[in-house]
């Protein structure tokens, strides 16, 4: 009897878990064996980890399990090193021990994109980014932790330090997560006696003339006039020059010192890519067609943030590196998957962009979406009941709709858990201390 052909995922994030699941659905008993292949045994629903940084979710419901939600698929989890498109073949390094090679029948590739840095002095010492929820949770804990740090000191330089807080990039991910951390803040501040809103510095640096470009200019504008009038230092066109030691340098010529840089200023494709052995395009982008096959390579699909999609809604242009893309070619990928496997034709994706939802604090949000310009509570609304409906699983949006609710009653928790990142210092004090 020949064995079912091998399908291997690289990637379990929105592409790869969509796809799992998809397939999973629609494939017989035997017809296929599928291992998804990850560093991480959960995906990550990226567009709640504002939320999640604000208090307004809990952690665990921002992530979805691999091993819950594709109980018919293997979860390897490891650092894909490299695919051979020759010998059909990934290299896998475990957390331990010796590396493996898995063959596969059919490849899905979907690895992603990571934080695109420059050569900032500074930066990279100092900086954090916000792509992941280990992220997401230290900001919380540290912008509490300031909170904490500026009423203990005597010291007006460490305070004004500590409450200073700084965000490079005004895309979604760098708006959303200044708003929602911000917002938390202000509402923390009532629990504290020395410090009030008007203490703290939020600043903003946009290198181009606009922020948020997802929801269009309309919007884009009444979002930067909104986080201007919450007190919020939005400064546009305008570069972060260095970082070093904390000591902010900005092209305007402004000085400041922060224990705080976000840097959320654009992505790149996963840098895996390269040693993938796939064509790529001049960015960087596994090159792919409409039908999300990797060009000259049959059996090899692939899709999201990692690929060059073409957009057949635009002639010339690539899909744009979003959810929103991610989650459709996913069902189209999948579609195709099955397609080979019972020697049917393949379909193009295509997809209109319809638009975006953006929260920036409790009640308050923005969005353009089929055409509809909302802002306010209305858009507040519309991005919780758009996420709510998106986020994977029944389970998961039960969760996050109890968090939600739970949160009119009881409002936020503001504790700083800083220290669960250091969880053996008090046993290493204790030893230090002695026997007795
Ligand atoms: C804060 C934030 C908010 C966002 N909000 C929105 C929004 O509101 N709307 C929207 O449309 N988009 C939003 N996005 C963008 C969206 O999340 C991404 O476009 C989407 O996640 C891309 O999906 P993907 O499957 O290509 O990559 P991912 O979802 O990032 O998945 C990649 C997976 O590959 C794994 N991986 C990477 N390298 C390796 C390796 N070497 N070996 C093994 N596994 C590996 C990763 O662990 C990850 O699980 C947001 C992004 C962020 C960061």
């Amino acid at each position: 009897m020949t064995e079912a052909p091998r399908i291997l995922i690289v990637g379990g994030g929105y592409v790869g878990l969509n796809t799992a699941l998809r397939l999973q659905r629609k494939l017989r008993r035997g017809e296929a064996r599928i291992a998804v292949l990850d560093i991480d045994s959960y995906m990550t629903y990226q567009p709640f980890l504002p939320e999640a940084a604000a208090g307004n979710i809990e952690p665990r419901h921002v992530v979805v399990s691999l091993r819950r939600a594709l109980d018919r698929c293997a979860i390897v989890n490891g650092m894909v090193t490299g695919v051979d498109p020759v010998s059909r073949t990934v290299a896998l390094r475990p957390q331990l021990g010796p590396a493996r090679v898995m063959e596969y029948d059919i490849l899905v590739y979907a690895p992603g994109s990571i934080s695109r840095l420059l050569p900032i002095p500074g930066l990279a010492e100092c900086g954090i980014g916000f792509k992941s929820l280990e992220e997401a949770i230290h900001l919380r804990n540290h912008v509490l932790g300031q909170l904490d740090l500026a009423e203990s000191t005597s010291d007006p330089e460490i305070r004004d330090r500590a409450l200073t807080f700084v965000f490079v990039g005004g895309g979604y991910a760098g708006v959303e997560a200044l708003a929602e951390l911000e917002d938390m803040a202000r509402y923390a501040c009532r629990y504290y006696r020395t410090i009030d809103r008007g203490d703290m510095h939020w600043v903003l640096v946009e290198a181009t003339g606009r922020i948020l470009p997802e929801v269009g200019p309309e919007m884009g504008l009444w979002t930067l006039q909104e986080l201007r009038a919450r007190g919020i230092d939005a400064r546009l066109e305008t570069l972060m020059k260095s970082a070093e030691g904390g000591h902010i340098v900005l092209s305007d010529g402004t000085e400041f010192d922060s224990d705080t840089l976000v840097w959320t200023a654009g992505v790149k494709p996963n840098p895996l890519n390269q040693s993938s052995g796939l064509p790529l395009d001049e960015r960087g982008r596994i090159r792919a067609t409409a039908e999300l096959v990797v060009e000259d390579h049959g059996g090899v699909f692939t899709a999201g943030d990692c690929a060059a999609v073409p957009d057949l809604t635009k002639p010339g242009e690539m899909c744009a590196p979003n959810a929103q893309n991610a989650v459709r070619q996913a069902r189209t990928l999948a579609d195709n998957v099955v397609a080979v496997l019972r020697g049917r034709p393949l379909k193009a994706y295509r997809h209109a962009y319809v638009g975006s939802v953006a929260g920036l604090g409790f009640g308050k949000g923005v969005a353009q979406i089929y055409g509809r310009k909302l802002h306010g509570l209305p858009a507040w609304v519309m991005h919780r009941a758009y996420h709510l409906a998106r986020v994977p699983t029944f389970d998961k949006k039960v969760r996050v709709l109890t968090d939600w609710t739970l949160s009119f009653p009881f409002r936020r928790e503001v504790v700083s858990l800083g220290a669960l990142s250091r969880p053996r210092e008090e046993f290493e004090r204790a030893a230090r201390s002695g026997p007795r």
